[in-house]
């Protein structure tokens, strides 16, 4: 789970495995304007990989998680293209 709505707040984790870094935004907002806030203003951001949940990574992961995503899409369009090939 990548995010965590309590009393105090919602609370963000960073998805890099090792990485420890979390993002806690008070009570009082929904969570869209809180991801927006921890997105435009602190640098967090998110990923969607097809069948799986939204990961969420701190600014120091922000730059490296962008590269896997950037990869694993590149990788995901070769696999489609492979099957839509074989599939004549
Ligand atoms: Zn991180």
């Amino acid at each position: 789970m990548s995010w965590e709505k309590d009393e105090t707040g919602i609370t963000f984790y960073c998805d890099t495995p090792d990485c420890n870094s979390v993002l806690t935004v008070p009570p009082g907002t929904d969570f869209i304007s809180c991801w927006k806030d921890a997105n435009a203003r602190i640098g967090w951001v998110s990923f969607k990989r097809a069948g799986r949940p939204w990961d969420y990574f701190c600014p120091r992961c922000a730059a490296d998680a962008a590269t896997a995503h950037r990869e694993y899409n590149r990788q995901e369009q070769e696999r489609e293209r492979i099957k839509a090939r074989n599939s004549y």
